[in-house]
């Protein structure tokens, strides 16, 4: 795969290099291990931590290393492309976003300096709830003026990586819908100190999935939280959250374009190697043209993930390259897995070789951050002015 990093390297050579070496202290069987047990990769999480690679994105002034998008998203990609995961720890990347736009000066500097320095883990994002799934707006997670602080009730799924960060950016009511202006208004942002929060009104329970993600449901019960842990004005969490979600697509597209080498690299690789009929299977056209049509499709993503990167930096609209970004990217990493399967034939489906355990966590990025239906339906009525269907 390195042909193909080459041609499209975006001037983060280096930061690719480096990150290679790192993810090569962590090959297949350590993953292996971790998938058997569903245990987290907290041994990668703080070599990565501690290389400053998840500070990426988090400004000089504040501790970070102040990177640009298109090397946040080179770091996620060749975390990926090396056979390792990033879903372990990328929303770190994404959420700080939020506390970095719309936090306070004190907010600022009581959280980015110690995140930067790995000293606070901020991987936990708690938007999605059992009821409301994809609508957002319809959550039902309520955050109640009380004293100097709020009361929070209710309860979020999916809540990746909860028991291994300390804080979480959860998004809550604070007006009930009935009683808003404007649809979009009357959801809150809050940091929430997880430390101080478990068994007090926080619960932490854990969902085992097709794949190891360390995700589970949260469940909060009278939870009290400080009017400091707010971020922003009260009543605008909604556009808080959306204006991070750009930088989250591309990220999470780039993890999907390394995806997509790496089982493209591993299918060349043993289509070379692998003899049957007195040659090797590559010889065959049958088996050559799915490798290179996955090839061409991962390029094809590539570059929309680069546009909207570009964009991103450039600080203009890129809403419309970061979905597609996304959608591509996901498709093309979905498309490589199955070709890789079907490229190494039974041995696809032995957990020696990485394939099936690669394929079971590509599969998700059809479905989160955003499903590949919302991406489309995003695209018809913003982009394409189709009328709006909900
Ligand atoms: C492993 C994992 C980790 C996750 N991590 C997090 C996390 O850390 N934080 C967090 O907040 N969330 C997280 N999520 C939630 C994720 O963002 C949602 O699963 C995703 O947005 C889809 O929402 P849903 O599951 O509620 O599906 P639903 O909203 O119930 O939708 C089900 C299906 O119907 C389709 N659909 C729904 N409405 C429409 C429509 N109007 N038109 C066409 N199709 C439609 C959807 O595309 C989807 O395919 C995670 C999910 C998973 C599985």
């Amino acid at each position: 795969m390195d042909a193909s990093t080459r041609d499209s390297d975006t001037g983060t050579a280096q930061i690719r290099d480096a990150v290679r070496v790192l993810c090569g202290r962590f090959p297949g069987e350590y993953w292996r291990a971790l998938d058997r047990e569903r245990a987290y990769p907290a041994e990668f999480v703080a070599a990565l931590t501690e290389a400053g690679f998840l500070a990426a994105l988090i400004p000089e002034e504040h501790g970070g290393s102040g990177l640009s998008m298109s090397a946040a998203a080179a770091i996620m990609e060749e975390i990926h492309a090396s056979g390792c995961n990033g879903a372990a720890c990328h929303a770190q990347m994404y959420t700080m976003g939020t506390l970095l736009r719309h936090g306070s000066a004190e907010q600022k500097m009581q959280w980015l300096p110690a995140i930067a320095r790995g000293e606070l883990r901020l991987q936990a994002f708690g938007v999605t709830e059992p009821t409301s799934g994809t609508d957002t707006l319809a959550l039902r997670t309520s955050a109640v003026r009380s004293g100097n602080g709020y009361v929070i009730n209710g309860q979020k799924i999916w809540t990746s990586r909860a028991e291994h960060s300390d804080l979480m950016l959860l998004l809550a009511r604070t007006t009930p819908r009935e009683e808003v202006k404007k649809r979009t208004d009357g959801l809150s942002v809050f940091l929430v100190d997880m430390r101080e929060a478990k068994g007090k009104g926080l619960t932490i329970q854990p969902i085992r999935t097709m794949m190891n993600h360390a995700t589970t449901e949260v469940f909060f019960d009278d939870l009290r939280v400080p009017g400091s842990s707010l971020i922003g004005e009260e009543g605008q969490g909604f556009r808080y959250i959306l204006s991070g979600m750009n930088a989250e697509r591309i990220l999470i597209a780039a993890e999907c374009i390394g995806d997509a080498k790496w089982f493209i690299a591993r299918a060349s690789a043993y289509a070379k190697e692998r003899a049957v009929f007195g040659r090797p299977i590559g010889q065959n056209q049958g088996v050559q043209f799915p490798i290179a049509r996955a090839y061409a499709q991962m390029r094809a993503a590539e570059l929309m993930v680069h546009e909207a990167a570009s964009l991103y930096e450039a600080a203009r609209d890129c809403g419309a390259e970061a979905n597609m970004a996304k959608l591509l990217a996901a498709d093309a990493s979905w498309a490589a897995a199955d070709m890789c399967v079907q490229t190494f034939g039974g041995f696809g489906f032995a957990e020696e070789y990485d394939i099936e355990r690669k394929f079971r966590e590509t599969r998700l990025y059809q479905v989160a951050p955003i499903s590949t239906n919302l991406i489309l339906s995003y695209l018809a009525e913003h982009v394409l002015g189709l009328p709006r269907s909900y």
